[in-house]
């Protein structure tokens, strides 16, 4: 009886890039050096941690030589893709010009980079500050609100993710990210607008409504009943691909701004055309925030973060001295020009759109075919998909999200994986992403979600 073989599976599509031969250290030797010399609080994602040695556009190069699909660019940072040649260029050619100076000196850099991003954005947010990383721009961006408005307390949303600092931390609204060293006070966390795991019951808008609502309980409840901000990402990456319907940022915005508040928009993994049908997450819900931060994506992997404001607003930091050695970095702006040029030139946000559909759809048929899945979400090329044991509990299948991305992993597709139970999968590739790589993860993950219990 001829006995049936099981389906292969699926062969990452071809390349013609040539990853250099490595010849630094080993793997192990990386992993001593790392565990015996390197702050013991960074983790890896693989049992067997992954060593990568070389990038290029949508893939990775581990130190044998094997390639990768890469899924989660760095934690939604690489946006045009890994080394690509015209942001290498950039940063070369600058690196070999002038690397640092500070802003006490002109360099057209600065400028021309605030310039673009102020073209970018609605008419009137066109007053930029330079930072290093998205934590360092969502600080600013609430000493900026307090110091306009001279109000205090702020309201972020459950579920978000703000930053690490220690002024951050509390914006922040996971538990697993905090310790009990909560500096910034007054901030207060209202109901998450994510329908799938939401308190209330009802369309996505009317649960979005009741969500909004939420501000206007906390803010008579818990503050003097005026506030500095209300902070938000349009879509919450970290907190697993979670949003409201498009009229829970217009209410929230609405009810925060009648408290005397600024909105503020985190656009660290929203930005930059990521979700395909608009340059920024804002836009959906036809709002315009006071304050835009902007981080991870206007780089492609270099440390370059900015909040970009009203003059009015900006102009609330003349009153004392305010400075950032590398914020306005001569590298840094070079890299975030060639970024904004290449997104533009290479249609990178058309690009999310059509490629995050058609991933969409495959992630959608998987559903119908694997109770595992619960939920597919998120738009253009930052998407979630939320498994769980239980379609009718909705209990978070934890240890079967790490045993898929290790069985992906074997297989060549790197993914992420968010949501305070850490049971989403975050799919943020670069936005260079083909059709090609798309079916090639959407038959991955099938094969892979096939053979997990
Ligand atoms: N905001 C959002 C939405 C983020 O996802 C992150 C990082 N994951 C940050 C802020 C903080 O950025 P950084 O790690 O550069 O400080």
């Amino acid at each position: 009886m001829a006995s049936i073989a099981p389906a292969p599976a699926p062969a990452l599509p071809p390349t013609d890039h040539v990853p250099r031969p490595w010849t630094g250290p080993s793997r192990a030797e990386v992993l001593a050096d790392r565990q015996r010399y390197l702050n013991p609080a960074i983790f890896a994602l693989y049992r067997e941690p992954l060593m990568i040695v070389e990038g290029h556009m949508q893939y990775l190069w581990d130190e044998t030589g094997r390639r990768y699909l890469d899924l989660f660019a760095g934690i939604v940072t690489v946006s045009c893709g890994h080394c690509h040649p015209r942001v290498t260029r950039a940063i070369q050619e600058q690196a070999a010009a002038l690397v640092h100076t500070t802003t006490i000196y002109l360099h057209p850099g600065p400028p021309a980079l605030a310039r673009r991003l102020a073209e970018k954005l609605p008419p009137g947010l066109d007053v930029t500050y330079f930072v290093n990383s998205g934590s360092e721009a969502n600080d600013l961006a609430v000493l900026l609100a307090r110091a306009w408005t001279g109000h205090h307390d702020v309201i972020a949303v459950r579920n978000a993710y703000h930053g690490g600092s220690t002024s951050t931390m509390p914006l922040t609204s996971h538990h697993t990210w905090k310790f009990p060293q909560q500096l910034n006070t007054g901030v207060h966390h209202a109901i998450c607008p994510d329908p799938y795991r939401s308190p209330f019951e009802g369309t996505p808008e009317a649960i979005a409504s009741r969500s909004a609502a939420d501000i206007g309980e906390l803010v008579r409840y818990s503050t003097p009943g005026r506030i500095a901000a209300f902070i938000a990402e349009p879509i919450q990456g970290v907190g697993g691909v979670t949003a409201g319907a498009p009229n829970y940022l217009r209410e929230a915005y609405a009810l925060a701004r009648s408290f005397g508040g600024v909105c503020i928009s985190d656009e660290v993994q929203t930005g930059f055309g990521r979700t395909g049908e608009h340059y920024w997450g804002f836009e959906r819900s036809g709002v315009v925030p006071d304050i835009v931060t902007t981080a991870k994506g206007i780089g492609n992997g270099t440390p370059l973060a900015a909040v970009t404001t009203r003059r009015e607003i900006a102009e609330a930091l003349t009153r004392r001295t305010h400075f950032n050695t590398f914020g306005g970095n001569p590298v840094s702006m070079a890299a975030g020009l060639a970024v904004l040029e290449t997104i533009d030139a290479e249609g990178l946000m058309e690009n999310a759109r059509v490629v995050g559909g058609r991933l969409r759809q495959g992630l959608e048929d998987l559903m119908r075919r694997h109770p595992i899945v619960g939920d597919v979400r998120g738009r253009g090329l930052m998407l979630g998909v939320e498994l769980v044991r239980d379609r009718g509990t909705r209990e978070p299948a934890t240890a079967q999200t790490l045993e898929v991305l290790e069985r992906a992993r074997d297989q060549g597709l790197l993914l992420g994986k968010g949501g305070l139970d850490g049971n989403v999968l975050r799919i943020k590739p670069p936005l260079c992403l083909t059709a090609a790589d798309a079916d090639f993860a959407v038959g991955v993950l099938d094969w892979v979600l096939g053979k997990v219990r």
